[in-house]
């Protein structure tokens, strides 16, 4: 079996600032973060796109005990992308002790940050979705 994308690529787009993506062939949904088959029909018949970063939150909380290698309190929130598939996504620029849930439906754009890697990880970076509030 062919794997499209393999982590090492997802990674490498990460660095690039690239959200990379997975549309099938078969039904043309998109499946975000990309995974083996598709999301929608199961199918592995798909073609690595680039996202946009365009999304829109669908629910939210404010994370008060934080994993290591984050600082906290920080508000993590759900995405739904515009081309479609969701992501968990570190919402920046925003007060965690101000923030509730009011910005559910606001439009974000998304990125990703590398976080140094720690005992956890055997020293290997990991990375995190963050997004803007842009409305
Ligand atoms: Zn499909």
């Amino acid at each position: 079996m062919e794997y499209k994308m393999i982590f090492p690529n997802f990674r490498e787009g990460l660095k690039a600032g690239k959200l990379l993506g997975l549309k099938c062939k078969d039904c043309g949904k998109v499946t975000f973060p990309p995974r083996k088959v598709c999301a929608e029909c199961g199918s592995e018949n798909q073609d690595i796109i680039e996202m946009s970063g365009k999304g829109e939150i669908v629910t939210m909380t404010v994370c008060m005990s934080v994993p290591i290698g984050f600082q906290g309190p920080y508000v993590v929130a759900m995405v739904e992308m515009a081309e479609g598939g969701r992501c968990m996504a570190d919402i920046i620029d925003v007060d965690p002790t101000k923030t509730g849930m009011e910005i559910i439906g606001k439009k974000v754009q998304v990125g990703s940050k590398e976080i140094p890697g720690d005992f956890m990880t055997g020293g290997d970076t990991r990375w995190a979705f963050t997004a803007k509030i842009v409305n």
